[in-house]
């Protein structure tokens, strides 16, 4: 079992979109295993994107993702990481294909609503930034078994 962090971000939350977003995910059979809503300060937000410190679009990425509050998400489920980022779209709305959420909803990369863990390291990275373990829920679903074999 995996599992992956995604974040409505500012520009979902602001735009009413976190119900439209949250089913993209649901009706796919995702598993929730957590969620909340939060405001991202500062030192939050450098340490989720550390990776991408130096970069030209970093300080507008910190500011942007610190500018009004998110919806954090845990979902879990065999390849849900894969899973997930292709349910979202390419970074670029522009390049995202038709049918995806950033293709959908988005039309810029500086605004593109949706984060998700990129691999099985990057989810061990991010989820304890947000959740403690006990924070997350496994649960069994009466539809899991019309969902996966
Ligand atoms: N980003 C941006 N301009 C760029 C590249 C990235 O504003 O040229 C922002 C965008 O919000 C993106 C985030 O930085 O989602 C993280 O970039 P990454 O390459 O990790 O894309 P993701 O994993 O979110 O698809
Ligand atoms: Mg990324």
């Amino acid at each position: 079992m995996e599992r992956t962090l995604v974040i409505l971000k500012p520009d979902a939350v602001q735009r009413g979109l976190i119900g439209q977003i949250t089913t993209r995910l649901e009706q796919r059979g995702l598993k929730l295993a957590g969620m909340k809503f939060i405001q991202i300060d500062h030192d939050l937000a450098a340490q989720h994107y550390a990776v991408h410190k130096g970069k030209p679009f970093y300080e507008g990425l910190i500011k942007y993702i610190t500018s009004s509050p998110v919806v954090v998400q845990v979902w879990e489920g065999k390849r849900v990481i894969e899973t997930v980022r292709r349910t979202c779209g390419a970074t670029n709305p522009i390049d995202a294909d038709l049918g995806t959420i950033r293709a959908d909803f988005a039309v810029e990369i500086g605004r593109n609503l949706i984060h998700a863990s990129d691999g099985a390291e990057t989810a061990a990275y991010e989820i304890p930034l947000y959740f403690k373990e006990e924070d997350l829920v496994t649960w069994s679903r009466v539809t899991d078994q019309w969902i996966m074999e």
